[in-house]
């Protein structure tokens, strides 16, 4: 059964590397014949506002060149008007926490071959049949800060990046407040495609302990190539996809953690910034900021250190 799934992702490699195609999409059609086929191939079940200057201070990426590594994914065909949800198969369903195998010249090159192949995973069916995109990350692979979120949005999913929604904008200021660009760093999230809704239902949901588990192996290989200073864990669900159930944000927030030798500071995800806009709240989310600006030796300014202290 994984027969013709790889070949489809050995053809989908092929247009990304000898055609400079990076849009591949199936027609609904297609994505639904495919997603059976996968499923068919499973084992049963056991198996608000943040200054928006910063001084430039210590500049976070070891080399310039930013490069966004937002996910490819080719066109074949469309079903016409509003993109299609995108799906492509890979190589079947992938025991839990197995690694995924990292191969490249550079980590450019890594992160590329990364991206391709989340770009055709459907290792969850249920969200692969409805994403527009697989978001994988966007930013420097030579960044030494890293920004790790939950899981795209609606514009997160449609747009193909992470962070590009209003919670998105704020973590963009709070990146600016920091002295740093969105180029300088890199932002993924630990589920890369959108959660599903219910039919008829808007917003968000939290990404399944499965799910994580499922997709947590890109992020992982992303950490493994990128190899950044030091982390930011935006929120409890993001403390939760790299660590497990190790608290409440409100307990863990401020103190590093360790991922795998990588010092993480959690914080509050901005939109639980943009639901609280008091100035406590974003204090102590810019207080976890200051101390990561610490960690990697950036100098800060006084203007920097009196940000939402009270005049
Ligand atoms: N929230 C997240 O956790 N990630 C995104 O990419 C967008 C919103």
């Amino acid at each position: 059964m994984t027969e013709p799934l790889e070949a489809l992702r050995g053809y989908v490699h092929f247009l990304h590397e000898h055609e400079g195609i990076r849009q591949v999409r199936l027609t609904r059609t297609a994505q639904e014949a495919l997603a059976k086929l996968v499923a068919g191939s499973r084992r049963p079940p056991g198996d608000g506002a943040f200054p928006a200057e910063g001084t430039p201070t210590g500049v976070p990426a070891r080399s310039p060149a930013p490069r966004a590594h937002a996910p490819s994914t080719a066109t074949t065909e469309t079903d016409g008007g509003r993109r299609p949800p995108q799906l492509l198969p890979t190589a079947g369903p992938v025991a839990m926490e197995t690694p995924i195998e990292i191969s490249g010249a550079d980590k450019v090159e890594q992160l590329r071959h990364l991206a391709e192949r989340a770009s055709v995973c459907v290792k969850c069916p249920h969200l692969a049949a409805r994403r527009h995109t697989v978001v994988f990350g966007v930013g420097n692979p030579e960044a030494k800060l890293m920004f790790v979120g939950e899981a795209p949005g609606e514009e997160e999913d449609l747009q193909g990046e992470p962070f590009v929604g209003r919670a998105g904008q704020l973590l963009t200021k709070m990146i600016l407040a920091m002295g740093l660009t969105r180029e300088q760093v890199y932002i993924a999230n630990i589920v890369k495609c959108r959660p599903d809704m219910p039919q008829g239902t808007s917003g968000n949901r939290k990404p399944t302990k499965q799910e994580m588990d499922t997709c947590v192996p890109y992020l992982r290989a992303q950490i493994d190539v990128i190899r950044p200073t030091a982390m930011v864990a935006l929120g409890a669900t993001a403390v939760e996809g790299l660590l497990g159930p190790v608290g409440t944000i409100g307990s863990l927030r401020g103190k590093f953690l360790e991922y795998r030798g990588t010092p993480l500071m959690p914080t509050y995800h901005p939109s639980y910034l943009l639901r609280n806009q008091s100035n406590t709240e974003k204090r102590k989310v810019w207080e976890d900021l200051l101390k990561v600006m610490n960690r990697l030796a950036m100098p800060t300014t006084d203007k920097q250190r009196g940000f939402f202290l009270a005049k």
